[in-house]
């Protein structure tokens, strides 16, 4: 793994030492001497991860990264605080000021590539979002009038697995109220819970002697699932190397025991931030793909989800797994519609008719609205007969009933017409929609409300091939 990191401390032979340990691994570094540089240098470089001393004249560690976390330019960007004094206080200070993390002097180096891995690792996850997020919102899929889940105020779900139920008892009253707490001591309820339920935080006791917790881990790790639950372990102050393999397992964050209130309230906060901050990027990617293959009017897939779905028919057509149809419909008469009621009404019609080609089609078959006031339906595993006899079916369903145009409004006679065509082995999605259409402009002349079957399909039907 390699990386850029910004060394910050005010002393010199400090920084030369961790950029020498850091450079023998082949991450890039970078250095600054005070607090003010290293905001400048952190904007400028943007680094992936930053060890920040905590004493230094003027501005100390403490306020850089609250500066850091303050600027939307450089939040993203993991803060281990590197610190003499190893003591309470001032882990919850750092904590609270926004830092990811903790390294004391003098640096032990298994526990600083630990940190600094499982740091990095977490950061590339989040990376690969924001940019798929931003591109989201350059090209307009992504706004800030989508849903957001993450803004609704449920309280965080927290697992907590300890050795036995006075332990968790203990754990779960430091914790406090503000969260739903469940508390176990099996293991295999934790597991199972954690794949089933939602939950946002999951904290096991490492030095528990009832389970093997590193296993567990683990195993959450390597599911689909779990692969991005937040992990919060407990280990013995004193279990080096228990912290490390923990972290080179993917555990997000290490406390030490005895567990200090404060730490403890500190490190779930940040880590149900940070959950909290993936989950409204996933939500918004989600609707965002969402609403490049949906069309907004109707709810119906896109001319775009269409042709991707007719692509694969083809191909599966192509290879002899199974034939395929397409079908073209048009309402007929459709602009009297809109210079009689209203563009309103109009829309009305074009949403009854979504809802009317959905009921009467299978699931598997692809509804979409291919533009204005046609739709297409691609139909996987039906032959032109079959075809024929779904379209057949929706004509009648669209006639059979007259369309509502609003609250207390009157009704209208709405009819489609209809060209259905079978794919053919070989050709693209172009050639079996303009034989679709072909059939449709046939529809439309003989007198409109019917279906027409593409000439191709037939000729192919009669000669048997
Ligand atoms: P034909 O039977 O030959 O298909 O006649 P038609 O009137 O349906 O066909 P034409 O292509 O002349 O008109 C289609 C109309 O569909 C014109 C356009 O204003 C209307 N239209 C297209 N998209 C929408 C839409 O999203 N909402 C509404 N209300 N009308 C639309
Ligand atoms: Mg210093
Ligand atoms: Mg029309």
């Amino acid at each position: 793994m390699s990386g850029r990191i910004l060394v910050v401390d005010d002393i010199d032979a400090n920084v030369r030492l961790l950029k020498a340990k850091l450079e023998v691994e082949y991450f890039d570094v970078i250095t600054a001497d005070n607090g003010p540089d290293a905001i400048a240098l952190a904007r400028k470089a943007i680094p992936d991860l930053i060890l920040l001393d905590v004493m230094m004249p003027g501005m100390d560690g403490y306020e850089v990264c609250r500066k850091l976390k303050d600027d939307p330019r450089t939040r993203h960007i993991p803060v281990v605080m590197v610190t003499a004094l190893d003591q309470q206080e001032n882990r919850v200070e750092g904590l609270q000021s926004g830092a990811d993390d903790f390294l004391a002097k003098p640096i032990d180096d298994v526990a600083l590539f630990a940190r600094v891995r499982s740091l990095l690792r977490l950061k590339i996850v989040m990376d690969e979002l924001r940019q798929r997020e931003a591109s989201g919102r350059a090209l307009g899929a992504i706004n800030d009038l989508l849903p957001d889940a993450a803004q609704e105020d449920t309280p965080a779900r927290i697992m907590i697995l300890e050795d036995d139920e006075h332990q968790g008892q203990r754990l779960s009253e430091k914790l406090g109220g503000d969260y739903i707490h469940v508390l176990t001591c099996d293991p295999r309820e934790a597991s199972e819970r954690l794949r089933t339920e939602r939950f946002d935080l999951f904290i096991v006791n490492l030095a528990a002697r009832g389970f093997d917790g590193l296993r567990l881990c683990a195993r959450i790790r390597s599911d689909e699932k779990g692969r991005l639950m937040p992990i919060l372990a407990l280990v013995n102050g004193d279990n080096r190397e228990r912290t490390v393999r923990a972290l080179d397992i993917g555990v997000n964050d290490i406390l030490p025991r005895p567990v200090d209130k404060n730490e403890l309230v500190a490190r779930v906060h940040t880590q149900l931030k940070q959950k909290k901050y993936v989950d409204t990027l996933r939500q918004s990617l989600d609707a965002s793909f969402e609403m490049s293959i949906t069309d907004q009017l109707t709810g119906l897939h896109n001319r775009r989800f269409m042709k991707a779905r007719l692509d694969d028919a083809l191909a599966r057509a192509a290879r002899g797994i199974e034939p395929a149809s397409v079908m073209i419909a048009d309402v007929d008469f459709f602009k009297p519609v809109n210079d009689t009621y209203g563009h309103d009404a109009g829309d009305r019609v074009l949403q009854e008719l979504a809802v009317r080609l959905k009921a009467n089609m299978r699931a598997i078959d692809v509804v979409c609205r291919y533009g204005g006031e046609e739709f297409v339906v691609v139909m996987p595993g039906s032959d032109d007969i079959a075809a024929l006899q779904a379209a057949e079916r929706l004509r009648i369903a669209v006639a059979a009933e007259p369309f509502a145009l609003g609250q207390n409004q009157r009704s209208i006679d709405i009819t489609i017409s209809a060209g259905v065509a079978q794919i053919r082995a070989g050709e693209d999605n172009e050639a079996a929609l303009k034989r679709a259409d072909h059939a449709l402009y046939r529809a439309k002349q003989d007198g409109r409300n019917r279906v027409v079957m593409d000439e191709q399909s037939i000729a192919k039907t009669a000669s048997g091939q």
